[in-house]
């Protein structure tokens, strides 16, 4: 086919005046534009990276502005995956410029490449307040470090708290612009332990005279050990390895390639043969990938049921059709033991999507995708858009997950977006948990997805037995408020003296959750939210855990001067010291954000865990996921009230859900488990029937609650949030939609506008309306004129966020 010449392209562009922009082609790009690919464009004083959408020889009539780069010669996003990115722009009610982005594996590359630099009104601005203000005054501070050079916008977040929003002010008033810079990231500045070093086939010529000693000694080890190596190992055996890798790199004389997952991946597993159960699941869903056929599947299977295994034997059936398959599994779940049972499964047909790993990787698997090289994709999130070809099927393994919800712009949730793609690929799709969410179960039960069930665990191990403890009872007896109860101790200490391995559930990080003062009451708040901050021991702070302002300890109250300072409310850490001093003898581990703070952490505890270098691991609901830890014969939660008291509708869905997951840890070996709950609601439906693990039943009630109330599956629902760092502003802002939205449209409730539940948050005033509709189509219609309204007026890039389907309302 002759490749076509056109005048001009349409561009979509992360701005948010939602509409594409036509631009005309120099003669240069006119013969190599495609709808799919990234174009570099002016766009006002900045240059913008947007894809294509359009080529065309129709003058528009006003005047255009040429197109300044092609930055990819094949389309980087198919028409399957344009047509998905428009579906989630108009279903989200996100720019469609916004959505395309966040679907290119270079997106990161490309924020991060996002260059400042100083106008002339900026300039002006820098001397004058340069004069007038106050040396702390942050404005000031960015303007000045960019009167010496342009900066990076990840550079400035590293300088100074809250940098996006002075950075959005300034840009506001034009002070200063941003431009892309494309760099394709050097491959040879990742770190050493994310490469692999290898002597680049039959280098020509002797280059000796020209090498340093650790240069000399690399390649002499390289020499006596073939094949490639890690980087950071190597570090241990050769001095100054990873210097001169690079720079060896640099001369050709060996070559540096991103580290594959694979390589430190688990024991291999032999594939089991399926149990009646996993057999009669499997074969209604290899009865529709064969026939290539749309089909919906719930697969519900209590912990430990087996539904990995039969994930493992659909994804074969999509092969050996002749078609790729996509594995979505939590941000949290992907551990080198799970890439490792698909890299023994499926060898070099996998490809690993994760946030955690560096462009260059992500990149490489990305582009390995694409060439059709890997043919099964397990990914998180964003891996929904991995341009797997011809796509067979779509696994999203624990389906309720709150972290296939994006909560930022554009706010999709992974699990309906992959429903979606699957639709209009023809592919199956399996939604796989032991808790499925209440949307899921309900459109099982309308007929809309296909029930499937494995009721028992594998090999027919007994479920776990869960008992609830009663802390208001324990504290008549005790007379004393403690964290474990005797009960709780006794189990833990038995365990230890056995050695059988316990996890331990704190759903809630830091020390002490809140500092409150005794002779006022006051409690010693965030100075950006309206929220307490949490006493983190190990650093000596009070920390937020929503914008992350830090600050000393404080001697006296900040309000009354008084020195009767308290600590309220037991968190993690505190969990951890406790352990210790219970239990002197036990290795004590702990999972949660502060002790991981990057996935290499996440997986260096869990496998010493799994190994048995720990007795104990205390966590927050990061331990409760997935993990299939064969030692572990006792669960122990220390609160099972946390999640309660949110103002959530969907706050005893959760709670179940986590009750349930962390029970299922226990057990999973040979020997039964047991699972101690300690609470102060030993009444409450969602820790009663968790307990209980009976899932019908808490559905059952939970849908009578979201019948009455209206909420979803019987309501399409969405929050409308503005913000800003003004009270008045925020107040006038909701004030106005409040207007536009009286009266409602029919078949729509509009509650609000209200203050958000946390009325401030990272320095902005918070207000909401949530909308409840009986017609999907109404509440978009809604939010459309909502969103006009916003653009309109000019409001803030910011200031108006709509989120369809809200996972959380605070
Ligand atoms: P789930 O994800 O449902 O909680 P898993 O998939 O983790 O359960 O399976 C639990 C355990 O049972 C795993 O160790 C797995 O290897 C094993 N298993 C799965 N299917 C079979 C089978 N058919 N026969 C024997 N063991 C199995
Ligand atoms: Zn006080
Ligand atoms: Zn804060």
């Amino acid at each position: 086919m002759p490749e076509g010449s056109y005048l001009y392209c349409d561009v979509s562009l992360p701005v948010p005046l939602d509409q594409p922009f036509t631009y005309s082609l120099p003669d240069t790009l006119r013969h190599r534009v495609k709808p799919g690919s990234r174009i570099l464009v002016p766009f006002g004083p900045r240059k913008l990276t947007g894809v294509i959408l359009r080529c065309h020889d129709d003058a528009p009539n006003v005047e255009t502005r040429d197109a300044l780069r092609l930055l990819d010669s094949e389309p980087v996003l198919s028409s399957e995956l344009l047509a998905l990115g428009r579906w989630i722009s108009g279903y989200y009610c996100a720019p469609l410029g916004d959505v395309l982005r966040g679907m290119l594996p270079l997106a990161s590359e490309i924020r991060r490449g996002k260059l400042y630099t100083l106008t002339d009104a900026g300039r002006d601005a820098a001397r004058q307040l340069l004069l007038d203000s106050s040396p702390d005054d942050p404005v000031a501070k960015v303007l000045q470090m960019l009167e010496r050079r342009p900066l990076s916008a990840a550079y400035l977040a590293k300088t100074m708290p809250l940098a996006d929003k002075v950075i959005r002010a300034l840009e506001r008033k034009r002070f200063i612009v941003a431009e892309d810079v494309q760099t394709e990231r050097d491959p040879l500045r990742a770190p050493a332990d994310r490469l692999r070093v290898e002597l680049a086939p039959a280098t020509g010529g002797n280059a000796e005279a020209k090498l340093n000693k650790p240069e000399r000694e690399l390649r002499a080890f390289l020499e006596l050990h073939p094949g490639s190596h890690n980087l950071r190992q190597l570090e241990d055996m050769v001095k100054n390895a990873s210097p001169a890798a690079r720079s060896l790199a640099r001369k050709g004389i060996v070559t540096l390639k991103p580290e594959l997952v694979a390589a430190n991946a688990g024991p291999i597993r032999v594939p089991h043969a399926l149990n009646p159960m996993q057999q009669a699941a499997f074969e209604q869903i290899s009865a529709a990938i064969t026939a290539g056929r749309f089909q919906t599947f719930l697969l519900h299977g209590v912990t430990g049921s087996g539904k990995t295994e039969v994930y493992l034997t659909a994804i074969e059936t999509a092969l050996a059709a002749g078609r790729g398959a996509l594995l979505l599994v939590p941000e949290i779940a992907l551990t080198p033991q799970m890439a490792g049972q698909f890299f023994s499964r499926f060898g070099n047909h996998v490809a690993i999507l994760h946030s955690a790993f560096t462009d260059v990787e992500r990149t490489d698997q990305w582009r390995r995708i694409q060439s059709g090289a890997a043919r099964v994709v397990v990914g998180t999130r964003s891996g929904v858009f991995a341009p797997v070809r011809d796509l067979g099927l779509i696994v999203v393994d624990e389906e309720h997950d709150g972290s296939y919800k994006q909560e930022e712009t554009p706010r999709y949730n992974g699990r309906d977006v992959a429903i979606v793609r699957a639709q209009g690929a023809g592919a199956c799709v399996v939604l796989g948990s032991a808790t499925p969410s209440l949307e899921s179960r309900y459109n099982a039960e309308k007929g809309k997805y296909t029930l499937l069930e494995l009721p028992g665990r594998i090999e027919a191990r007994p479920m776990p037995k869960v008992e609830l403890i009663d802390m208001r009872q324990e504290f008549l007896e005790t007379r004393k408020q403690e964290t474990f109860s005797r009960k709780l101790v006794e189990a833990l200490g038995a365990r230890v003296e056995n050695g059988e391995q316990t996890i331990v559930l704190l759903n809630r990080r830091g020390f002490s959750s809140f500092v409150a003062c005794r002779a006022c009451g006051e409690r010693v708040q965030c100075i950006n939210c309206s929220l307490t901050l949490t006493y983190h021991k190990r650093d000596r702070r009070l920390l937020c855990h929503y914008c992350g302002y830090a600050e000393k300890v404080p001697s006296a109250c900040p309000k009354c001067q008084s020195d009767k300072i308290y600590f309220l409310g037991v968190g993690s850490e505190r969990v951890e010291e406790e352990l210790h001093r219970a239990f002197p003898a036990a290795r004590v581990a702990r999972l949660d954000r502060d002790t991981v703070t990057g996935k290499r952490q996440y997986e260096t505890i869990l496998h010493e865990f799994r190994e048995g270098n720990f007795d104990i691991l205390a966590g927050t609901q990061m331990i409760a996921k997935g993990h299939d830890i064969p030692n572990v014969t006792l669960v122990g939660v220390v609160s099972a009230d946390i999640g309660l008291g949110m103002p959530d509708f969907r706050a005893a869905e959760r709670t179940f859900q986590l009750l349930t997951q962390v029970a299922g840890r226990a057990g999973r070996g040979s020997v039964p488990g047991i699972v101690l709950v300690q609470t102060i609601n030993p009444d409450h439906y969602a820790v009663r029937l968790a307990a209980a693990q009976d899932y019908q039943a808490f559905y059952e009630k939970e849908l009578n609650f979201r019948r009455m109330m209206m909420y979803p599956p019987f309501s399409a629902m969405a929050n409308v949030l503005v913000r800003s760092e003004k009270k008045e502003m925020a107040m006038r802002m909701s004030a106005e939609l409040g207007f536009l939205l009286n009266p409602p449209p029919e078949k729509l409730r509009i509650m609000g506008p209200a203050e958000a539940p946390v009325p401030r948050l990272k320095n902005e005033y918070r207000y909401q309306f949530l909308v409840k509709a009986a017609s999907r189509k109404a509440l978009n219609e809604l939010l459309q004129q909502i969103r006009n309204y916003a653009v309109q007026h000019k409001w803030g890039a910011t200031a108006l966020v709509i989120d369809v389907d809200p996972l959380t309302l605070m």
